[in-house]
């Protein structure tokens, strides 16, 4: 075996600087004061939620944009301390959804890629919480197979026209923007040459937003269909062509983060409330066993923050962190499920956890879907390790 893995993953132990802890106690006293009552049902549903309102506040205190430069109204900080805030969000169960996507990877992808014209345009309103992005990725025939995307930008006078349509869309339908990977050149079998990122205006004519209700009854995604809908040159991100490598990129940043363990913390934290602090001793291994899963997921995720801290790729321990975080998040509602139903003695304690917490079992089985399938990131990591 060893003989043939030419790559070791390797998960140095970091610690978060001390001085990320004032951040810390800042951020956690703002989300008190501004989500009070612990135990409602949209604590679970975390950044799957959305308020406009909430994401104001958020980047009127400067909790959005955090790493980007202080030119386009960022916060000019380490990824260290976008990552305390971003763990204090998800332990909260905040509404974050609004801001979500455009926080986490479209204003970056603009960073990196975009023009002078687009970053000074658009980057000041997604700090400030204002202006809000979805991803135009995959459609109703490619998905982990992304480059074989049909949706198609022919070039016309003064711009492009785009035919096709994207589906799963989440938050298309109270966002301002996709970036939409679509064909603009080369064919199918060259598959990943001709493909580019555009800038799409949601309320650009000849584009349809349509919702698709999910198994919890919610409408997060859209099937989103372009009919010659005309965008502007300006609304290309990047190169023409370049598209494959600048989504590949954009992959990176939406599969490492905490999100991967804390989408629904709160299950794991109601759990607990219901067990007390004396649980009897076949609970308390059980739960012994989930914290240190956590605890684990926790210490191989900083690891990989402290490594992109210092400039380097962990791509490939970023993919097992995807991998071994969302595997735990599927697993836990129904471990707790199962828990909480032997071993509530309080009836109405009970129904109340049932009621609060059908919401993450079933959308559970997504977690492993969304970012990359499991096996996808499975196939990544054994290509790096040599093993295929
Ligand atoms: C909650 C949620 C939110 C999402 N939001 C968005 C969004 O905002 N924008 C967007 O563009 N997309 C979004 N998606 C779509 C998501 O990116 C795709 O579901 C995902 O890429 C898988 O594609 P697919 O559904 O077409 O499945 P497929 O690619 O058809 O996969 C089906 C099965 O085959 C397996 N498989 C496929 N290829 C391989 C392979 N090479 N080796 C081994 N096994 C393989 C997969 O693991 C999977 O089990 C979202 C999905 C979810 C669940």
């Amino acid at each position: 075996m060893t003989a043939i893995v030419s790559e070791r993953l390797d998960y140095p132990p970091f610690r978060l600087p001390a001085e990320t802890e004032a951040l810390r106690s800042e951020v956690r006293a703002f989300l008190t004061a501004e989500i009070p009552g612990d135990r409602s049902e949209d604590r679970f549903k975390s950044w799957n939620t959305a308020s406009p309102e909430f994401s104001r506040k958020m980047g009127a205190k400067g909790y959005i944009g955090v790493t980007w430069p202080k030119e386009y109204g960022g916060g000019e900080r380490s990824f260290l301390h976008r990552y305390v805030i971003t763990e204090e969000v998800l332990a909260a169960g905040a509404p974050a959804g609004s801001h979500w996507v455009a926080d986490r990877q479209s204003g970056p992808q603009l960073l990196r890629f975009g023009s002078e014209e687009q970053r000074q345009e658009i980057l000041p309103r997604i700090v400030k919480g204002e202006c809000y992005f979805c991803i135009g990725m995959s459609e109703p025939d490619s998905g982990s197979d992304l480059a074989s995307v049909r949706t198609r930008a022919d070039q016309v006078n003064g711009g492009w026209r785009i035919n096709g349509t994207k589906v799963w869309t989440s938050g298309a339908h109270r966002s301002h923007y996709c970036i939409a990977l679509v064909r603009t050149s080369g064919t199918r079998e060259n598959r990943h040459v001709g493909l580019s990122q555009f800038i799409v205006d949601l309320k650009s004519p000849g584009l349809t937003i349509r919702p698709i209700i999910n198994l919890a009854g919610r409408h997060d995604w859209n099937e989103v269909t372009f009919t010659d809908c005309f965008v502007p040159d300006s609304a290309l991100l990047g190169s023409e062509g370049d598209g494959w490598m600048q989504v590949t990129s954009e992959l990176a940043y939406e599969r490492s983060g905490p999100e991967r363990f804390l989408q629904n913390y709160h299950v794991l934290k109601e759990l607990l409330r219901v067990l007390g602090r004396q649980p009897g001793p076949r609970a308390a291994e059980i739960v012994g066993r989930l914290a240190a899963r956590l605890w684990t997921l926790r210490q191989m995720s900083l690891s990989v923050a402290g490594m992109l801290e210092a400039g380097k790729a962990p791509a490939t321990e970023a993919a097992l962190v995807k991998d071994l975080g969302t595997i735990f998040q599927q697993e836990l509602p129904e471990i707790a499920r199962v828990l909480v139903e032997s071993e509530a003695t309080d009836e109405a304690d009970l129904a109340d956890f049932l009621d609060t917490a059908q919401y993450s079992s079933m959308v559970a089985p997504s977690y492993t879907l969304q970012g990359g399938t499991t096996q996808v990131l499975r196939g990544i990591v054994a290509r790096a390790l040599g093993l295929r």
